[in-house]
């Protein structure tokens, strides 16, 4: 869990190439309490953020473009594993540098902590070993697909 006191300091969270794209939510009242993460969508479409912060790391935030795929086969999250058919898994990209972008399959709304909570409910198992993964996972992809420090550093 972490709390952020303002606009600004969810603004830092992001490298700066990726603050003007991001647009914060008009449902946010800071301080910002946040357990595991929070991922919003921006409200003109195309894009979707999220902020998380691994243990010991600092808030991080992605910026990714939607690119509205569908499939008809299931495909499944790379950070919750759930799997579905049609829109809701897909290929999510952000920035690495001006020349690449990387890509993830994921929950294409980021809802991964609701799907986890879901089969944790109907497992009747905590949720909290599969929410630890997750943001293991968010904070793979940022370190070695987006080289960002997890640390802050550099931001
Ligand atoms: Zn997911």
């Amino acid at each position: 869990m972490f709390k952020l006191d303002s606009e600004a300091a969810l603004l830092k969270a992001f490298r700066p190439k990726d603050r003007t794209h991001v647009e914060v939510s008009p449902d946010f009242t800071f301080p910002l309490t946040v357990h595991d993460y929070v991922a919003w969508p921006h409200p003109g479409g195309g894009r979707v953020f999220v902020v998380f912060a691994t243990k010991g790391g600092a808030p991080t935030g992605i910026a990714f473009e939607t690119n509205g795929g569908s499939s008809s086969v299931p495909q499944m999250c790379s950070w919750c594993h759930s799997s579905a058919v049609g829109t809701s898994v897909g290929l999510l990209t952000a920035t690495l540098n001006s020349n690449k972008r990387v890509g993830v399959m994921v929950c294409a709304d980021l809802s991964c902590a609701n799907k986890i909570e879901e089969q944790a409910n109907l497992g009747g198992y905590s949720p909290r070993p599969a929410m630890e993964k997750l943001i293991e996972r968010m904070g793979r992809f940022a370190s070695d697909a987006l080289s960002i420090d997890l640390s802050g550093a550099g931001r």
